[in-house]
């Protein structure tokens, strides 16, 4: 069980913007580390830790925020209710884990604020009814976004270049027996054939380009999220879709996401 303190009553104030991370390594291949269980997921968040004290209500909070910021899709608004984003953050940032921001994860990472996530994962369920069918995330970090994926899609796997993440996460997701999320060391560039093809690929890192393995491994039908640099030389959100006339290609708004590299390290 995670020994996470317990979720303070006083929030502090929002924290500290991205960091960048070194190049990696060779690349290995990924090896699969399913965290597959005999048990299932828990469609309630657990008890918080601690001192007793109910961090469902700052969740309620965050949730309404969402909501008023434009979020739509109740399966999301649910989804970003039900994880507690609190256990995947550093203890000294347990008073921020509902706040609007980003937050170090460690390894010069970062989490994406919450409004991020909601936001591609809304566009990453788009047309779609009732819930994904198998999704590819890029860059697991610290598990946040895994976690939210496994109430909106039937299977979840998760792809990490960096070793040290790969296990944070393992070892944050662990307590809430994700018994559908898949986590893979290795180079997401490549994405993960042996999931594919994917109703969904998300991204939580942003590259030049949309790595070709990306587009071959996603459904007909599927969709892409992910930031990418643009022809302005920004780096957007971008949306693609895959239909039978051809991949359709949204840009939408500008961010801020850590770079996505090649290799492993
Ligand atoms: N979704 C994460 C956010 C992590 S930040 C969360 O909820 O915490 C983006 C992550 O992408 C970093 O951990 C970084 O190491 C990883 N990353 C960058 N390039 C990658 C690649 N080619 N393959 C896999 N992961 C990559």
């Amino acid at each position: 069980m995670s020994q996470r303190p317990g979720f303070p009553v006083k929030l502090s104030p929002p924290g500290t913007a991205p960091t960048r991370s070194s190049p990696g390594k060779s690349a290995v291949a990924p090896a699969a580390l399913g965290l597959s269980g005999a048990v299932a997921v828990p469609r309630m968040p657990l008890a918080p830790t601690g001192l007793g004290l109910d961090s469902g209500a700052v969740r309620a909070r965050m949730v309404r925020l969402l909501a008023q910021q434009g979020v739509r899709d109740a399966r999301v608004l649910e989804a970003m209710g039900l994880v507690e984003r609190h256990r995947f953050v550093e203890s000294a940032l347990v008073g921020q884990a509902y706040e609007d921001t980003s937050l170090p994860i460690g390894l010069g990472q970062t989490i994406s604020k919450p409004n991020v996530v909601a936001r591609m994962i809304e566009l990453l369920c788009q047309g779609a009814s009732g819930k994904l069918g198998r999704v590819l995330e890029i860059g697991t970090g610290c598990g946040y976004q895994a976690a939210v994926l496994s109430h909106v899609a039937t299977e979840v796997y998760s792809i990490e270049r960096l070793r040290g993440l790969h296990e944070k996460a393992r070892d944050n997701l662990r307590p809430l027996r994700v018994h559908n999320v898949h986590l893979i060391f290795g180079d997401g560039m490549l994405a993960y054939p042996q999931g594919a093809p994917y109703a969904g690929i998300i991204s939580a890192a942003g590259g030049d380009d949309i790595p070709q393995a990306w587009l071959d491994q996603l459904a007909m039908g599927g969709r892409l999220v992910a930031p990418t640099v643009t022809s302005a030389g920004q780096q957007a959100l971008v949306v693609i879709h895959k239909t039978p006339r051809g991949f359709e290609r949204q840009v939408l708004e500008a961010v801020n996401f850590v770079p996505l590299k090649s290799g492993v390290a």
